[in-house]
């Protein structure tokens, strides 16, 4: 009998298809960016993990990517035997395969252990007691026995003192008891793996919403370019609640044109009308009298984040964002555009220093300051104000100038080409076609800035590199910016 990996087994959960292309045409699947990520987070609470379970260094780590499968089992069976703390543990029994973040002795005889699996999501999820499930069954049917089993996740609001004292980043979850409960639940899904394993051919499976949860799945592209695609897809429509979806896949509908208007919400119906009449929506008499509100002078604000997983600075938080970059335009009453910036690249905690520059280009003045959807720029200042009190008043004094552009564009502005989106990088390329981000060397988007910030600062990029990475990202942060400035024109008819 076949024994088939958790990943596999988990993979079989999500979908039969997926399960049967991983084994039988792995080449076909793309893993995205933020797969990659949620991979490189993995890695990273996976060394501190480690460092807070074994701190006297006694523990033992399987190699299994040296080893190979079957030394690396015999591996963690000696250690086993001689009551050695592990990680990654391997077992293989039961026509299944799984390797165990983290076994502990429980110093008790006749020995049993403690098992435990770290996450790098900040709470227990479905799929997590699946995930469990497969390796206590494993375990014991390797002989091994459990005393208890866990899952240890980050806590999001936990403050990392510095000096590298990661004590408090992880908290457990007991899972004993869902976890040992489901041995003949896990065995069904062996027996359904080695059934599907079998088939000369993958299951019948349509793309549906399954393909994202718990993970996005690698095989979407391939998958979807078998499906007939719809000429206006219902996902066009902005804001689908629960209930719309649920009346959309009752019906099998995929096309906006079959969508009956009662179903829809005023802006769902616009963006339907404009959609499949092909023209632009625009209110400009709405857009001009909701601007005249916040007059000029006025500014435009942007921030670039970071967020760590296992936070690097101290005082701050696991995944929280924080700003390494600002760009910020000012449009004066005769037409006048002034821009200042903030960016540093040296490695250290950006934040002190960012407040500090913001606060000054700001200035104590009443001038509005747009930013797009303000809601972020506004979390962002209020979480410097309370790690900076001495700056707390004028960061506070801020977030109240703060006017958010995009409730001013979703309801005054629409063209085809934004395919229900309000997103800056879909209204700017329809407003203003001469403005676009793919006109950018590099960095294009807040995703590709992080992934840039992070090379930027990482010890082994040279300063050629860095200065590059500098310029790219105030570009970009730029013409978040300046995009603000021209739909502010735009919508004031000065296109
Ligand atoms: S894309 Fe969807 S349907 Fe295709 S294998 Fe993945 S989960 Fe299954």
């Amino acid at each position: 009998m076949r024994n088939f990996s958790k990943s596999k087994l988990m993979a079989l959960r999500q979908c039969p298809k997926r399960f049967w292309l991983e084994i039988h045409r792995p080449a076909l699947r793309i893993e995205s960016t933020a797969a990659e990520a949620r991979f490189e987070a993995g890695h990273h609470v996976g060394e501190i993990a480690r460092r807070l379970y074994d701190p006297m260094g006694e523990a033992v780590m399987v190699d299994v990517e040296g080893q190979g499968f079957a030394a690396a089992i015999q591996h963690t069976s000696d250690l086993l035997q001689a009551q050695q703390p592990v990680f990654e543990a391997g077992f293989a029994a039961g026509g299944a395969l799984a390797f165990a973040d983290v076994m502990l002795p429980s110093g008790e005889q006749p020995l049993e252990w403690r098992m435990v699996e770290v996450k790098s999501s900040t709470r227990v999820k479905p799929y997590h007691c699946d995930d469990v499930a497969v390796q206590a069954y494993v375990a014991r049917t390797a002989g091994v026995r459990l005393s208890g089993v866990a899952v240890a996740c980050i806590d999001s609001s936990w403050t990392y003192p510095g000096g590298g004292d990661y004590r408090g980043l992880l908290h457990e979850n007991d899972l004993t008891q869902e976890a040992l409960a489901r041995e003949e639940e896990v065995k069904c899904w062996i027996d359904r793996a080695q059934t599907v394993s079998a088939l000369d051919q993958a299951p019948e499976m349509a793309v549906g919403p399954h393909c994202d949860d718990p993970f996005e799945c690698g095989f979407y592209g391939h998958c979807n370019q078998h499906e007939s695609q719809a000429t206006y897809p219902i996902h066009w429509l902005p804001r689908r609640g629960a209930r719309l979806k649920q009346a959309l896949d009752a019906r099998q509908i995929t096309d906006m044109r079959d969508v009956p208007d009662d179903l829809l919400n005023p802006v769902q119906q616009r963006v339907k009308h404009h959609t499949l009449t092909d023209t632009v929506y625009f209110d400009s008499t709405g857009a001009a009298e909701d601007l005249a509100a916040h007059p000029l002078p006025a500014q435009f604000l942007d921030f670039e984040t970071i967020q760590f997983a296992v936070p690097i600075w101290a005082g701050t938080r696991p995944y929280q964002q924080i700003p390494f970059q600002y760009s910020l335009h000012t449009l004066m009453e005769n037409g006048e555009v002034l821009h200042g910036d903030f960016l540093t690249l040296d490695g250290e905690d950006p934040s002190r220093r960012l407040a500090m520059a913001l606060v000054a280009d700001c200035g104590d003045r009443a001038w509005p300051i747009f930013a797009y959807n303000a809601g972020f720029e506004k979390s962002r200042l209020r979480e410097l104000a309370l790690r900076f009190p001495e700056h707390a008043a004028p960061l506070l004094a801020i977030v109240d100038r703060v006017v958010d552009l995009l409730p001013i564009a979703r309801e005054r502005y629409y063209h085809p080409s934004q395919k229900g989106s309000w997103s800056i990088k879909a209204v700017l390329p329809a407003a203003v076609p001469a403005l676009r981000y793919s006109d950018l060397a590099g960095v294009q988007d807040g995703g590709m800035a992080m992934d840039a910030y992070l090379e930027a600062i990482h010890p082994v990029t040279s300063l050629e590199r860095v200065e590059i990475i500098r310029r790219q990202l105030l570009a970009y942060c730029q013409l978040d910016t300046y995009a603000m400035v021209r739909l502010w024109q735009v919508f004031n008819g000065h296109a």
